[in-house]
């Protein structure tokens, strides 16, 4: 399903300093905020490759594996990659992985990391079966919380793919055995922030990219976005649901690029710095430019598609996922804004 393309070593140097500006705007946004240029600092402790990785596909998360990139946040390398932000009082789990049973390795990872019994919080990036469908594995007294698109998106869609993954493979079938949409403690609607101790999450609703649902998580104090698959490292974006396009999801990332992450960790392949955000932006604003002209031109859409990632294979060489590209062509001639 995955193709690995050609890695690229390639290390971006993170930007590690919070100027006068910055530091002025993410306080407008957060009352106490404590420390920022010292936690920005020891985010330099934690170094981390930003190089482009193949997609781990591997549905079984590994246990007691997770590796600290910040000063509170954490994170089980695998499918998808799952966050973990701990605080003195309260830890924040970023998706789930694959069925309860990934996800009770999951919580008890956030506990272990924890270090004593405290709240656990749950959140999950979108409604796809690896980001959300491990819920049923965590303890009882979780509170979940998710943005109430993305839940009425996993409660219209939820259940059809269960089934599509379920088909997949005996391995996926035995992991979603049993599996329904989970329901949520707590849905907001733009925006909310969970005060951790020492440390806060905020999680954030920008509208349609790769779902309907996306939900993006940034900690401020580390400077940290956890974006699922909004942002992604040369991984060709996925535009997966009947009313998603490229515009939308640039206009997701512009608001995005205003939190300025240092590190983002995206949900799928390798990890980077902020200028994964207008990577990421640049190759939406080259497909809709591409596919538009098409369009305009009268070329039926099977074949701007096929047109396009020939295109696409040769300008973003060693980009994952380009076989996506005549669906997302698809959206762009569907598109009416
Ligand atoms: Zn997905």
């Amino acid at each position: 399903m995955m193709h690995p393309g050609n890695r690229n070593r390639r290390v971006l140097r993170r930007q590690r300093t919070v100027g006068p500006i910055r530091a002025i705007f993410v306080a407008a946004l957060l009352a106490a905020v404590p420390a920022l240029d010292a936690s920005a600092a020891s985010a330099a402790s934690y170094p981390i490759s930003f190089a482009p990785q193949p997609i781990n596909t591997n549905p079984v998360l590994p246990a007691n594996e997770a590796e600290q990139v910040s000063a509170h946040v954490y994170v089980i390398k695998g499918f998808p990659n799952v966050g973990i932000i701990v605080g003195q009082k309260a830890t924040l789990v970023v998706d789930t992985g694959m069925g309860p049973r990934n996800g009770a390795v999951v919580a008890r990872e956030a506990r272990r990391l924890a270090g004593r019994d405290q709240r656990l919080y749950l959140t999950t990036t979108h409604f796809h079966p690896e980001h959300a469908s491990g819920q049923g594995g965590f303890p009882s007294d979780t509170i979940v919380i998710r943005n109430q698109v993305q839940q009425a998106e996993l409660e219209a869609d939820g259940s059809r793919m269960l089934g599509f993954f379920a088909s997949s493979s005996a391995l996926m079938k035995s992991l979603l055995a049993g599996v329904t949409p989970g329901k949520a403690d707590i849905l907001f609607d733009r925006a909310v922030e969970l005060d951790l101790g020492g440390v806060h999450a905020r999680l954030l609703y920008f509208g349609a990219a790769h779902t309907r649902g996306d939900e993006v998580t940034f900690v401020p104090e580390d400077s940290v976005l956890l974006p699922g698959d909004v942002v992604q490292n040369e991984v060709s974006p996925n535009l997966t649901c009947a009313t998603c396009s490229p515009r939308q999801w640039i206009a997701v990332l512009d608001q995005v690029a205003q939190l300025h992450p240092q590190i983002i960790i995206p949900d799928h392949g390798g990890f980077g710095g902020e200028a994964l955000i207008a990577q990421e932006r640049a190759f939406l604003v080259d497909l809709q430019t591409r596919a538009s002209a098409l369009k305009a031109q009268g070329v039926p859409v099977a074949q701007a598609g096929r047109q396009i990632e020939a295109e696409f294979m040769q300008k973003y060489h060693g980009w994952q996922t380009l076989q996506n590209l005549p669906g997302s062509v698809q959206r762009v001639y569907a598109d009416h804004p």
